[in-house]
C-alpha cells in the first residue's frame, strides 16, 4: 500500500492550504465567538470544487475517492473546525448514503443541492437515545402513499441552516434495529420544527438543534431506506462519516502543534528558546507520533474504500485512535503556550474546545472500542445483556 500522494493530491491539498491559511484563518475566532454559520466560507468551497467532491460528476461533484476528500479536510480543520465538518457533511455521511442507496429522483434531487453548498443534516439522536440508537422512538409511520412522522431528536448538527434531513425513525412495531428506517425530510415540511439551540462548548459555528415532527407528512418518495436491513445500511454509511470527523480532529491537532512548534522557537526563558529544552522536544515528538499514527489509520481505512464505503473495524479503529490521541496533542500545544495557551486572544483554548467533540459524537470512543472487541469476539452487540 502506498501512502504517497500523486501530483494531483499534492495540487489539490495546496489548494486547501493556501484556503485555509490565507482566508480562513483570520476569520476563524469570528464564527465561534458569533456563533455564525460560516457561508461565505461555503461559497469559496463551491467556487473551488471542495463541495461534493466524492459526489459524480453527473450530480455536479467531483468524482473523487475518499481520500481526496479527508485529504480536503484536514488542511481545512488547521485553521477552522466548524468549516472543515462542513466538508465532511457535504462529502460523506448522507451523501455516502444517498449515492449507495438512494433512488435515481433523490440523487438527482439532493445530490445537486449538495454541491451548491446545502449542507445535509443526519438525525439520529433522541434525548432517550444516544449510544443506544437502536431504541430510538421517532415513528414514521405509512398512510397511504405517504409517511407521516412524529418524535423528536436532539443535538443535530446544522438544525435550521440545514435544507435536507436524514431522519431515522422507526417504520414499524419491531423493536431494535430491524424497525428502522431513514426518511428525507426537506426543511419547511409542515409539521417540521427545529427546535433550541443547544449551547455547545466548541465548533460553534454550526449550530446542534433539537428537531420536533408533529403529524409531518413527506411523500413515500422520501424512504431512503426501509425497516429490516435499513438501519444497518445507515450505519454502514455512517462510516464514511466516522473518517470525516476524526480527520477534522487530525487537522485541529495538526493545527494547534504547527502553532506551537512556531511558537517555542520564538518564546524564550532562561535565556534561549524554550524549543532547546528537552523537556518541550520530547513533548513535540510524542504529539507528532500521535499525529502520525493516526493519519495512517485514517489514510488506510479511506484508501481501502476507494470511491465506496470504508471498513467498519478499520473505521472503528481510525476514529477511537484519533479521537483520543487529537485531544491529547491539541492540549499539550495549549501547555507549551504556557499562560497565552489559556488566553482568549490565541486560537489554541478555541481549538482546545473544538477538538473535544470527536469522542462524542458519531459514536463515542467506548462505543467504538465496543464495535471493535465486537468484532474481535465475534459477538453481537444485542447478544450483551
Ligand atoms: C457536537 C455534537 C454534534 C452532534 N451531532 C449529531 C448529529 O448531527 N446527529 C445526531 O444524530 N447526533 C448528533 N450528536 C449526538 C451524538 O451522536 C451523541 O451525543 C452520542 O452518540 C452519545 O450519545 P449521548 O450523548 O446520549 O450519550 P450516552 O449514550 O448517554 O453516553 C454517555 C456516556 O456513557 C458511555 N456509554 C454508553 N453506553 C455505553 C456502553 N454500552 N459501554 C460503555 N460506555 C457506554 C458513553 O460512551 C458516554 O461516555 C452530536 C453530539 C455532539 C456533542
Amino acid at each position: 500500500m502506498s501512502f504517497k500522494l500523486t501530483e494531483e493530491q499534492e495540487m489539490l491539498v495546496k489548494t486547501a492550504r493556501d484556503l485555509a491559511q490565507k482566508e480562513f484563518k483570520q476569520k476563524a475566532a469570528h464564527w465561534d465567538q458569533t456563533e455564525t454559520y460560516p457561508h461565505e466560507n461555503v461559497k469559496r468551497l463551491v467556487d473551488l470544487g471542495l463541495i461534493g467532491m466524492t459526489i459524480p460528476p453527473e450530480y455536479g461533484g467531483g468524482g473523487r475517492p475518499l481520500i481526496d476528500a479527508l485529504l480536503v479536510v484536514e488542511e481545512i480543520a488547521k485553521t477552522c473546525g466548524t468549516t472543515a465538518r462542513i466538508v465532511v457533511e457535504t462529502n460523506m455521511g448522507v451523501v455516502g448514503a444517498l449515492m449507495i442507496h438512494g433512488t435515481e429522483a433523490q440523487k438527482k434531487k439532493y445530490l445537486p443541492m449538495v454541491c451548491n453548498g446545502d449542507k445535509p443534516a443526519i438525525a439520529i439522536t433522541e434525548p432517550n437515545a444516544g449510544s443506544a440508537a437502536t431504541e430510538l422512538s421517532t415513528k414514521a409511520e405509512k398512510q397511504g402513499s405517504n409517511y407521516v412522522l412524529n418524535g423528536s431528536k436532539c443535538f443535530i448538527t446544522g438544525g435550521g441552516v440545514s435544507n435536507i434531513y436524514l431522519v431515522f425513525a422507526r417504520l414499524n412495531d419491531e423493536p431494535g434495529a430491524k424497525g428502522i428506517g431513514g426518511i428525507f425530510v426537506d426543511a419547511g415540511t409542515p409539521g417540521f420544527k427545529v427546535g433550541k439551540r443547544e449551547p455547545m462548548m466548541g465548533l460553534r459555528g454550526i449550530p446542534e438543534t433539537q428537531l420536533f415532527f408533529e403529524d409531518c407528512v413527506v411523500p413515500e418518495e422520501n424512504l431512503l431506506v426501509g425497516a429490516g436491513d435499513g438501519f444497518k445500511k445507515l450505519m454502514t454509511a455512517y462510516n464514511g462519516q466516522r473518517l470525516g470527523a476524526a480527520t477534522v480532529a487530525l487537522g485541529i491537532a495538526q493545527g494547534a502543534m504547527d502553532e506551537a512548534v512556531t511558537y517555542v522557537q520564538e518564546r524564550k526563558q532562561f535565556g534561549r528558546p524554550i524549543s532547546d529544552f528537552q523537556g518541550v522536544q520530547w513533548m513535540l515528538a510524542d504529539m507528532h507520533i500521535k499525529l502520525e499514527a493516526s493519519r495512517l489509520l485514517l489514510h488506510r481505512a479511506a484508501n481501502n474504500a476507494g470511491y465506496g464505503l470504508p471498513d467498519h473495524m478499520e473505521a472503528a479503529i481510525a476514529k477511537a485512535f484519533t479521537g483520543d490521541a487529537a485531544i491529547q496533542v491539541t492540549n499539550d500545544a495549549l501547555q507549551l503556550f504556557g499562560g497565552y495557551g489559556y488566553s482568549r486572544e490565541y486560537p489554541l483554548e478555541r481549538m482546545a474546545r473544538d477538538v473535544r467533540m470527536f469522542t462524542i459524537g458519531g459514536g463515542t470512543v467506548q462505543m467504538l472500542r465496543t464495535v471493535i472487541a465486537t468484532k474481535l469476539l465475534k459477538k453481537k452487540i444485542s447478544q450483551r445483556k
